[in-house]
Parts: C-alpha cells; sequence; structure tokens
C-alpha cells in the first residue's frame, strides 16, 4: 500500500476522540522506526519532514521514494500519510506536484487576509490532487523564534475564517510551543481551545508542539477536537540519550562496536519504543 492522505485518519480520530501521531523524520533510520512502531501497534500515522530535514535527506523526492520504497519492502499494512510540516507557500506547491500525501502551508506570518488568500490556493490545489491540507492561524510559541514565551494564543473568528476554506485540519495556538518546555509554562490554554472549536466547529485540530505536554493535558485537548499531535523533540531526546549511553559505556571501542550499525542501534530502539508509547497513550494504537 502507497502512502495515502491524511483526512480520513484525521477525520476518523475526530469522531472517535483519538489523535493520530505525526512524527518528524531526519533520515533512513528514524522513517524505518517510526513504521516499525506503527506497524507492531497497528497505528494508523503521519510521518511529517519539515522543509530542512527533506532538503538534509536529498530533496522532497527522495522522500517520498524512501517512504513508499520503506512501506513496500517492509511488508506496512496500517495507513501512512506523508505530511509536510510548516510548509512555506513554494514549499507546499512543491511537495503537491512530488507526491507528498498531505500538506501543512503555514501563513501564520503573514497577515490573516494573505495567510487566507494563500490557504485557499494551497487547499485548491491540494484537493484537485487528493492531498490533505493543514493551516495554521496564529503562530506557535517557541525557543526557535528567539523567545521561551507561554506560547500564543491564536484568534477564534481568524481560526473559523481560514477553517471554512476547506481546510481538513487546523493547527492554532493554544499556548503550545515547540521545543522543550520550560519550567515555568503557563500550560495549554483550554479556554480558548474551546472557543476554537466552537467556531470552527467539527473541524479536526491539530497540537503543535506535542513533545513533553503532560499526559492529562494531551488526553485532555484530545477530547476537546485535538486530532493529530505532533511529535519531534520528543523523539529526538530520546535517540541523543541512547546514543549518548553507547559512548559514554565506550561500547564503540568494543569488537566492532564502530559499525555505523551497531552505533545507530540502541538510538533507533530507543525511538521505536517511545513511538509505540505515545500511539498508546494517544489512543491511536489498534485503530489502523
Ligand atoms: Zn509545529
Amino acid at each position: 500500500m502507497a502512502i495515502v492522505s491524511a483526512t480520513e485518519m484525521v477525520k476518523k480520530a475526530f469522531e472517535g476522540h483519538y489523535a493520530i501521531p505525526a512524527f518528524n523524520t531526519n533520515n533512513l533510520e528514524w522513517t524505518q522506526c517510526i513504521l516499525k512502531a506503527a506497524q507492531e501497534t497497528q497505528t494508523p500515522v503521519l510521518i511529517q519532514t519539515s522543509e530542512g530535514a527533506a532538503k538534509y535527506m536529498g530533496g522532497y523526492k527522495m522522500v517520498v521514494d524512501m517512504v513508499n520504497d520503506l512501506i513496500d519492502s517492509m511488508g506496512i499494512t496500517v495507513p501512512v500519510a506523508l505530511h509536510l510540516d510548516h510548509g512555506t507557500f513554494e514549499g507546499a506547491k512543491k511537495c503537491i506536484e512530488v507526491g507528498y500525501s498531505s500538506v501543512m502551508f503555514d501563513g501564520s506570518h503573514y497577515s490573516i487576509e494573505e495567510n487566507i488568500e494563500k490557504s485557499k490556493e494551497i487547499i485548491a490545489l491540494a484537493h484537485s490532487k487528493g492531498v490533505s491540507v493543514e493551516c495554521e492561524v496564529g503562530g506557535i510559541g517557541g525557543t526557535e523564534d528567539g523567545v521561551t514565551s507561554n506560547g500564543e494564543l491564536a484568534d477564534p473568528a481568524e481560526c473559523k475564517a481560514v477553517a471554512d476554506l476547506g481546510v481538513d485540519f487546523l493547527a492554532a495556538g493554544i499556548g503550545n510551543i515547540h521545543g522543550k518546555y520550560p519550567e515555568n509554562w503557563a500550560g495549554l490554554n483550554f479556554e480558548r481551545l474551546e472557543e476554537i472549536k466552537e467556531a470552527i466547529g467539527g473541524k479536526p485540530m491539530v497540537l503543535h508542539g506535542g513533545s513533553g505536554i503532560p499526559f492529562e493535558q494531551t488526553s485532555k485537548a484530545v477530547s476537546l477536537g485535538v486530532s493529530k499531535i505532533n511529535i519531534n523533540t520528543e523523539l529526538q531526546l530520546v535517540f541523543a540519550d541512547a546514543t549518548r549511553k553507547y559512548f559514554e559505556a565506550g561500547k564503540d571501542l568494543e569488537g566492532k562496536g564502530y559499525d555505523p550499525r551497531k552505533v545507530l542501534k540502541p538510538g533507533c530502539e530507543a525511538i521505536v519504543a517511545k513511538a509505540k508509547e505515545l500511539c498508546e497513550a494517544f489512543g491511536a494504537a489498534g485503530k489502523a
């Protein structure tokens, strides 16, 4: 089975009150680990790349071919969507053209008028090819923006304006942050989440910066209409931790411990274990 659009899996999650995990990939091994975790837990899954990660791996077309080839060679039977995370206008168009089955157009840094115009164009193009679309309203805070804040809060009326364009799922700031959460983080703003849910009535929402949000908060968000949760940092942290331990224990100096396949193994096992744990935690395991 080749990659599929994410529309149906996210809609089913919305109706069934669970969330589809959307894992960012960085290379061949990460992609294999995500697919393995999804297959073993029977979870419908999104594999996503940022534009930078796709460039790092050799380009969008390479990523499309890699994911499709792995689905085939690994005998993956669960639904898998390949999604562009935080796409620019040009990047989203390019991904639709080369075979991504889902794209995010992040126009949150434009004025709302320009965000609407550009979102409309991407939605029309994507839907003409059976590709699902995520758009964003209001920025999502994060340390990569140079400030660690309590996260931004999207305006419900603006969310409605973008949702009404026919977007398949909507990302909106509800106090969430990319990267590691600071000690003094105020938590998700459920009041705002409910206001947005009311405003966009019946559209699934996406929670960005899903790494490290306490479980009670993610499950409450899911009960209020969040149906896709993005995970990036959490897999990076477990990979780095397991890899550091390998070197600290001097394993690379034992026998052929320097073999890259041996070096990467503990990190990969950690990714699979964490991804499986999150598939279960979001209620998506067994839903394939
Ligand atoms: Zn994000």
